[in-house]
């Protein structure tokens, strides 16, 4: 299609597919998202959500992979390929529409490092960094919870009303914003500190950064 002489609403529907598919090939090119991992999804007009298919890499993915569902999960526009599935983490994306009228675009994903200090059982500190107190706050690490499942939803519920971003407990990471880039740039933020972390937690000293306020 030639997005130049799309009808309008068309034309930003195919944005937002594209815009999709890019966020998923750098998040995968960076490691945020192994093998057919991670899902992402964006708001569109009339209680709808553009969302990732299960099961496909998202490093690879086609605009025309993308399906379209309502606020309840039901499936409006399927794929190209009718047999793609909206990903299982589906629960877990429409909880943070329902709790975040001003978030636009959320991004599940499995960065090593942040996950890796939740397996270790250690905090992502807030003191260590002045980045993360300026630009992030406050990191919680939410309780476990069986990936694809409801439970996700439920764990998040509280957490993500106040935060843009979270470490899921022994799974991964999630991140929104206003768009798709701010979410894909909270999440490179997040890993980022999280392999600081990590490096100087294994170098032996984890030295807070000096407050001067
Ligand atoms: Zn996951």
């Amino acid at each position: 299609m030639n997005i130049l002489r799309a009808h309008p609403a068309q034309s930003e529907l195919l944005t937002l597919r594209q815009a999709i598919v890019e966020t998923g090939r750098i998040a995968y090119e960076r490691g945020h998202l192994t093998a057919n991992d991670g899902n992402i999804s964006t708001r569109l007009p009339g209680e709808r959500i553009l969302i990732t298919p299960a099961g496909l890499c998202k490093g690879r993915l086609a605009p025309e992979d993308l399906l379209i569902v309502d606020m309840n999960g039901r499936l409006l526009i399927p794929a190209a390929d009718p047999s793609l599935r909206p990903t299982s983490e589906q629960p877990m994306h429409l909880e943070v529409y329902r709790q975040r009228p001003d978030v636009h675009a959320v991004l599940h994903a499995h960065p090593a490092f942040a996950t890796a200090l939740t397996v270790a059982n250690k905090p992502l500190r807030n003191d260590v960094l002045p980045e993360v107190i300026m630009l992030l706050g406050d990191i919680p690490i939410t309780d476990y919870a069986t990936p694809s499942s409801q439970e996700n939803a439920d764990v998040i519920r509280e957490l993500i009303r106040t935060h843009d971003a979270l470490v899921l407990r022994q799974h991964g990471s999630l991140t929104v914003g206003r768009t798709l880039d701010e979410a894909l740039i909270t999440l490179d933020r997040l890993e980022h500190v999280a392999k600081v972390l990590a490096l100087a937690e294994m170098m032996g000293q984890v030295t807070p950064w000096p407050l001067k306020i």
